[in-house]
């Protein structure tokens, strides 16, 4: 068995959609970068790659490169499966904690957890997905931004 831990976060900003965990979620503010900004999708893919010894999302998908600029995250997580599956390695279970004052996720969190079980080709019973907020502290607590961490735990296939 492997484990994997992955993190992300990025800034809020106006004019941009908010999409976490492949869900568009209606907001005045949406994150910033170079693909859809996605911290959930990112935490997730960075976490089986970790597990799998595979490096990272920034060496896989370089954000100085074109083909991913304003990328569908989700996309980019089947990809990151698929090469995990590759290497030997099976999902057995993945949790992830979204990081975010507002907006209130939980009525989102089933279709997120759908959208990230199809994206890494298991049943959404092996992904764990929940919001919490930071009480007002630090950057999420201030609304600058929304961070994501995620676990998975692998094994040989
Ligand atoms: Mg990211």
């Amino acid at each position: 068995m492997r484990v994997g831990i992955g993190y992300d976060a990025h800034r809020l900003a106006e004019g941009r959609p908010l999409v976490l965990g492949g869900v568009t979620v209606a907001y005045e503010k949406g994150l910033a970068g170079h693909s859809d900004a996605d911290v959930v999708a990112h935490a997730l893919m960075d976490a089986l790659l970790g597990g799998a010894r595979l490096g990272d999302i920034g060496e896989m998908f370089p954000d100085t490169d074109p083909r991913w600029a304003g990328s569908d995250s989700i996309l980019l997580l089947e990809a990151v499966a698929t090469r995990v599956r590759d290497a030997g390695w099976l999902l057995e279970d993945a949790d992830c904690v979204v990081v975010c004052e507002a907006p209130k996720l939980a009525p989102h969190r089933d279709a997120m957890r759908r959208r990230l079980a199809e994206a890494v080709g298991v049943e959404a019973d092996r992904i764990g997905l929940r919001a919490t907020t930071t009480e007002g502290m630090g950057f999420e607590g201030r609304g600058e931004g929304i961070s994501a961490h995620a676990v998975v735990l692998l094994a040989p296939a």
